[in-house]
């Protein structure tokens, strides 16, 4: 639970200093006024990167040199700042600076609803790989500690094959092939345990076909690092004419299917935006899960009820309360468009990046 909130020259937000009762608050404000600023200003103290994908040097407020994020949650204070100067990042946690943002990412947990989230459903692999390993990073240090260690040998191995230095390439092959072997099977086994209550969350919003999801090798995934390695060898001249590492998990895919088809390729709109949500609801049980029950992740809700129909607001309501039962922040641009269920809490409006009522 995030109770005070400190935000300086962070994208259109000058200086916000907010409290947040235990149930959260609806902020109100017109298009464009700095709503999904704010929720990503949050999210920036769970995994210390834009929530949007955005690098850290867009984040910071047309003008200033650099900014400020810091929250308290739980009786811990977590302070996020950047400095477009020599791209400095640093992140403290009481008042010592973290040496390693892997020990810090998930000390406060949040779940991002957002109707850009369809397209992660109806975009190509890359979007759906990236919802694994924030899932799994921040759930799991160790994922994420692999998960970088295996980034870091890729781009050495790939920049060496663009120098067409196979030699080079080759170099990296142990410590890719090592990252490999667990970035792949935390990712099965993720998807295993999960797949069947994906369906079942799809159902209970309102989809009457069979909702699969499955992880999709792009090619088969080698048992264990030497496996890896091996693949690795032989794909090195193709690697090389190709100027890419062609094997591996970074070109996986979260397969997601509707009534038997893909859902990417044949699902309508509102099939995306439900399988969405679906994805959502099943990190937040994720995060849950991982704190085994303790201080339940907060939800924050970029506007994503105006979209459903009324049965399926419904329904998403009764999900939520089931598996965000802990504190709802909640943006739209008009009161109408917030459910009034969620309405028992605090509202304030936005405007232009300060609140004004
Ligand atoms: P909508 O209802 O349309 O989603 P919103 O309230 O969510 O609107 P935001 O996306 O939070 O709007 O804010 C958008 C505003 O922030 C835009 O006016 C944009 O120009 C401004 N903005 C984005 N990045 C920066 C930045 N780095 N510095 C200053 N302003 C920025
Ligand atoms: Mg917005």
């Amino acid at each position: 639970m995030l109770s005070q909130l400190t935000i300086r020259n962070f994208r259109n937000l000058s200086a916000l200093d907010l409290e947040f009762p235990p149930g959260g608050a609806v902020i109100i404000g017109e298009n464009g006024q700095g709503k999904t600023n704010l929720l990503e200003a949050i999210y920036y103290l769970v995994l210390f990167r834009s929530l949007r994908g955005a690098k850290d040097g867009e984040l910071v407020r047309f003008g200033s040199d650099g900014f400020f994020v810091g929250g308290t949650a739980a009786d811990h204070r977590i302070t996020a700042g950047y400095e477009i100067a020599g791209h400095r990042k640093k992140v403290t946690v009481d008042g010592v600076a973290a040496d390693k943002l892997s020990e810090v990412v998930g000390r406060l947990l949040a779940v991002p609803f957002s109707p850009a989230d369809a397209g992660v459903v109806g975009s190509g692999p890359a979007a759906r790989r990236r919802y694994l390993d924030v899932v799994l990073s921040v759930s799991d240090r160790a994922y994420l500690t692999r998960l970088a260690e295996m980034r870091a040998a890729l781009r050495q191995r790939n920049a060496a094959l663009r120098r067409g230095r196979g030699d080079e390439a080759r170099a990296f092959d142990a410590p890719l092939a090592e990252g490999a072997t667990h970035v792949a099977a935390a990712r099965r086994r993720w998807v295993d345990q999960w797949s069947a209550r994906y369906g079942e969350l799809c159902a209970a919003l309102g989809e009457s076909d069979r909702a699969e999801m499955r992880y999709h090798a792009h090619q088969p995934a080698a048992d264990d690092a030497s496996g890896w390695r091996e693949r690795l060898a032989g794909s090195l001249d193709r690697d090389l004419r190709r100027a890419m590492t062609t094997v591996g998990p970074h070109r996986d895919d979260l397969k997601l299917a509707l009534g038997g088809r893909e859902l990417r390729a044949y699902g309508s709109a509102g099939q995306h935006r439900t399988a969405a949500i679906a994805l959502r609801v099943l990190e937040a049980e994720t995060l849950a899960a991982a704190r085994g029950g303790r201080e339940p992740p907060i939800g924050l809700f970029d506007d994503v009820f105006a979209e459903l129909d009324e049965g399926r607001q419904e329904r998403l309501l009764r999900l939520i309360q089931e598996s965000l039962p802990g504190q709802a922040i909640v943006v739209a641009p008009r009161e109408a468009e917030v459910p009034a269920a969620l309405f028992d809490r605090p509202r304030w409006q936005l405007k232009g990046g300060r609140i004004v009522g």
